[in-house]
């Protein structure tokens, strides 16, 4: 990630999660230190753990609801005018996912996501979210220079094309519905899962061009 992905290690919960600061985290960090100690883990596992989380679990129940909504216009119209109870009929529901919107990307609006104040981020649709995602950096540049965020990720989005960003936040955790790649009429809602890319859910990256089609 071309990203200054640095863990500062300050996404701390904070007064709009109403939720006692960062209690978990201290614990989660104790016993993590406590049982490295002992020798029972290895930090490196649970790094590997937390990875496959953040790219592969998590996202998969999110590009689930997107194909479907790429292959279903019924569930489309529905997803994007409630998106909680839509996710909800495939299943995905519960913590920090209480309060979904669903944002589409059309030829004319390019969607993306932040949380400017920590990492609010929906987990039933997209697992956990990425380091990047956390980072001082990207919290503020997503909101001051979205189009240079968006470069870096290897966006391209054309200067007529409106770029809006949306700050996630205790009430509601939002998610992109990426454009249908072109060249896919073929492909079944499992294939097209298959295209939809956890950056692309977040609005920092495009869907998978399906194989053997022209770039
Ligand atoms: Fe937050």
């Amino acid at each position: 990630m071309p990203h200054d992905g640095h863990d500062h290690d300050d996404d701390h919960d904070h007064d709009h999660h109403n939720r006692p600061p960062s209690d978990t985290a201290l614990r989660v960090k104790a016993i993590e230190s406590l049982l490295t100690e002992k020798g029972l883990i290895v930090p490196e596992a649970l790094d590997l753990i937390v990875q496959t989380y953040e790219s592969k679990v998590g996202p998969r129940n999110g590009a689930k609801v997107v194909a479907k909504a790429w292959t279903d216009p019924a569930y489309r119209k529905r997803l994007l005018e409630n998106s909680t109870a839509a996710i909800a009929e495939l299943g995905y529901s519960g913590v920090q996912g209480e309060d979904m919107v669903v944002v589409e990307n059309t030829p004319k609006v390019h969607n993306m996501v932040v949380c400017t104040l920590c990492s609010c981020y929906p987990w039933p649709t997209l697992g956990l979210p990425p380091v990047w995602y956390k980072s001082a950096p990207y919290r503020s540049r997503a909101v001051i220079d979205p189009r240079g965020v968006l470069e870096e990720f290897g966006v391209e989005v054309s200067a007529s094309t409106e770029v809006r960003v949306w700050d996630s936040n205790a009430e509601l955790r939002y998610m992109v519905l990426p454009m249908r790649p072109a060249g896919t009429e073929h492909l079944n809602e499992e294939q097209l899962a298959e295209l939809v890319t956890r950056d692309s859910m977040i609005g920092v990256g495009q869907p998978r061009v399906p194989i053997g089609s022209a770039p």
